[in-house]
């Protein structure tokens, strides 16, 4: 057991423990699972910095994502092992993880009929043909027995090349139905008749023939890990934690060295906070460490320093995988280990992380603003440099934005006054936490006071709604005016131009209204046009009141962005289950007296709907009378020795609690957020070809 850190919780110690993985030893037992973070090929040295980041914060082992072997699986988002010309990009991270003296773990993977292969246009690969997935119009090709040496091959190579880059765990993909050997083990996708296909022994001979390639290649230094989905929760339509599921895990028991095993889809295995809580998993992969001797790592979204050892006392687990815990807060082992468990900050389940990697975009975090930023902008989770200049800074609005400026320009060592005109602080976070399933999101805002609260040079002031001449005799040299934004009543939106005749009746509520408690008449229509999750939570939240509830929106379904996130399907189960009626491809023409007229977006055919309270849910404004008021007056802003107004968050551009924070922190690094000529993070430009001619 390693030694107890200066303020280590005893019961914590067991997290701490050496664990021996074949031939490689994990200094303790956090382990960064494989997570997609829209970095991959595209911004190797960004992706890079941001594993090493992990390996200093104290996770023992940091993984890729899904990293294509061959141009058969062919997913820019993923980074990429197709030959050695691949290996410089991941040595880097490989390189920045040892740097810590952790180890890097890659993900092998072939994604065959998930992936259309639109870049490198070759047909995908699956073990009986038939569909690929998503809408695009391609099919698979069923391997043939020269195919299925040929995958042996490539991820025999990508094994060795793995290990030339440095990597000391190499991990045979089996999960998420993302990975052919899955795709070989599943009933669904399998009818093959040769040795492939019938029994499971059969099915399940390409997972244990790549456990055996990949140990025989790389064994003797590398540990080999699987990661394996034991449950797809389709019952009899897939595989089950009680059959198939646990019947692979018997059969290849103590073939690998590290089980890394979770459910399937993403959408499950990455579950939101609004469907699933912490250790939402236990009950799916608890059979695993009952049928083999080697080390099992699992996840759930796991923060709590309780939890993570309950898990490993009682026998569930060895060790605690996490992706997004380890995004939300990098540093976290380290805080259990240094005893300051208080400091975490923990994930509250949004996945706007995933959002990332889905707009091909490097990955963001709502609880991590520095999380994507480590190397373009040189910005560290922990770390921030001291202030260098003598301002006192003013900010107004306590919402995520003005909390994450008021911690970091305090952890700068600046003079703060932070003046919020309500009676809580949180701003957004704090009401759209009492909304139906965003409980954890409230973690934005405890996280911040709990650091608020250990830093006597910022001074927050409640119920103190500062107008112009208040802010100007402040004493202040800088102001952030962090007033946030609310809800606008007129239904004007991405679809509509123009005020919708009717919304300026009492009828007509907001978000801002229902979150401040004023009451709806049933039946009531929510006129979507945002596109996320605010119309779903308010229907769930007016069903439990009693009402009956139609969602109207000019797009094709609900919660559209809500695909980005993995909670679409969810999302949408839960409002049929509900009883939610949703009217799509409609706009809202006028608001009348216990009536709506809707206009289809195609021919303007109007229908009348019942309704006796509308809420529009079509776009916040930004609150910036207070900025105008203020950047009017420039030579009074002089007098008062006020050098500069900044609005942040929300006020600047209303949009997500993450795009709040991140702007909160950017001015508290750089005293403004405004457009630069230049720039303001680095790029890495792809490496031109020496030649402008292609092959002959
Ligand atoms: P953001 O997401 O940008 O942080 P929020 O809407 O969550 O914005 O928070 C804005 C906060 O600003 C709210 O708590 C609101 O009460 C507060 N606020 C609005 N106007 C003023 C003002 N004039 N003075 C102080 N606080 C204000
Ligand atoms: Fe957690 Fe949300 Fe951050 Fe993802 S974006 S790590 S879900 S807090």
């Amino acid at each position: 057991m390693t030694a107890a850190g200066p303020g280590r919780d005893p019961r914590y110690d067991l997290l701490f423990e050496p664990l021996r993985i074949g031939p490689v030893t994990a200094r303790n037992r956090f382990y960064q699972a494989p997570h997609c973070n829209g970095m991959g090929r595209n911004y190797p040295t960004p992706m890079a910095v941001m594993r090493g980041i992990k390996a200093e914060g104290g996770w023992s082992v940091v993984c890729t994502e899904q990293c294509d072997i061959h141009y058969s699986t062919d997913n820019p988002r993923n980074v990429r092992l197709w030959d050695e010309g691949d290996i410089p990009a991941l040595a880097r991270m490989a390189d920045a993880v040892h740097e810590h003296d952790s180890l890097a773990g890659i993900l092998l993977a072939h994604n065959g009929y998930i992936t259309p292969n639109s870049i490198s246009r070759e047909i995908p690969l699956s073990p009986s043909g038939g569909t690929a997935f998503g809408m695009y119009p391609v099919h698979t090709r069923a391997m043939d027995k020269s195919d299925i040496a040929a995958f042996r091959r490539w991820h025999r190579n990508a094994a060795l090349n793995a290990r030339k880059a440095g990597f000391d765990l190499v991990i045979v993909y089996a999960g998420h139905d993302l990975a052919l050997p899955m795709h070989f083990i599943s009933r669904r996708h399998n009818s093959r008749t040769d040795e492939y296909g019938g029994p499971l022994e059969n099915r399940a001979r390409l997972l244990r023939e790549l456990i055996e390639d990949t140990k025989e290649a790389v064994g003797d230094t590398c540990a080999v890990g699987v990661r394996l989905s034991v449950d797809e929760l389709l019952g009899d339509q897939g595989i089950t934690c009680e059959g198939e599921g646990r019947e692979v895990v018997e059969m290849l028991a103590e073939l690998p060295d590290l089980w890394d095993v979770n459910i399937s889809r993403w959408q499950n295995d990455s579950a939101t906070s609004r469907f699933q809580a912490e250790g939402y998993q236990e009950r799916y992969v608890s059979f695993v460490k009952q049928v083999t001797t080697k080390p099992v790592v699992g996840v759930g979204r796991f923060t709590s320093p309780d939890t993570m050892a309950s898990q490993i006392r009682r026998g569930i687990l060895d060790m605690i995988g996490a992706a997004r815990p380890s995004i939300a807060d990098p540093f976290l082992p380290r805080k259990i280990e240094e005893g300051r468990t208080d400091d975490i900050r923990e994930c509250i389940g949004c996945n706007i992380c995933v959002s990332g990697n889905y707009m091909m975009a490097p990955i963001r975090c709502t609880q991590n603003p520095t999380m994507g930023e480590e190397w373009r902008r040189g910005w560290h989770p922990e770390r921030i440099p001291p202030k260098d200049t003598d301002d006192r800074v003013l900010i107004l609005g306590a919402g995520p934005a003005g909390l994450e400026a008021a911690c970091a320009l305090g952890q700068r060592g600046y003079e703060v006054v932070l003046a919020e005109a309500g009676r809580e602080l949180g701003g957004r976070v704090a009401r759209e936490s009492r909304l139906p399933g965003l409980a954890a999101w409230a973690r934005v805002r405890d996280h911040r006071l709990h650091r608020l609260q250990g830093m006597p040079n910022v001074e927050v002031y409640l119920e103190s709604e500062l107008g112009a001449g208040d802010v100007r005799e402040a004493e202040c040299s800088l102001v952030a005016i962090a007033t946030g934004a609310r809800w606008r009543r007129d239904g004007i939106g991405r679809h509509l131009r123009e005020p919708v005749p009717g919304s300026e009746s009492a009828r007509v509520l907001t978000p801002d209204d229902i979150m401040d408690g004023v009451a709806a008449e049933g039946p009531v229509v929510i006129y979507d046009d945002d596109h996320y999750y605010m119309s779903g939570v308010l229907a769930e939240k007016l069903r439990a009141e009693g009402h009956a509830v139609t969602i109207v929106t000019p797009a094709a379904s609900v919660a559209d962005f809500t695909q980005y996130t993995l909670e679409l399907n969810h999302i949408r189960r839960r409002l049929f289950e509900i009883g939610v009626e949703i009217v799509p491809f409609h706009a809202l023409a006028s608001v009348g007296e216990g009536t709506v007229d809707l206009a289809s977006i195609f021919t303007g055919a109007v229908k009348t709907v019942e309704c006796r309270s509308t809420v529009m849910v079509s776009a916040p404004l930004p609150s910036t009378a207070l900025h105008d008021a203020l950047a009017a007056d420039a030579a009074a802003l002089e007098r008062a020795g006020i050098r500069r107004v900044v609005a942040i968050g929300d006020c600047r551009g209303p949009g997500t609690i993450a795009a709040a924070v991140f702007s909160g922190h950017a001015f508290a690094r750089e005293l403004n957020v405004g457009l630069q000529d230049e720039a303001p993070f680095l790029r890495e430009n792809v490496e031109l070809h020496p030649t402008l001619h292609g092959p002959e």
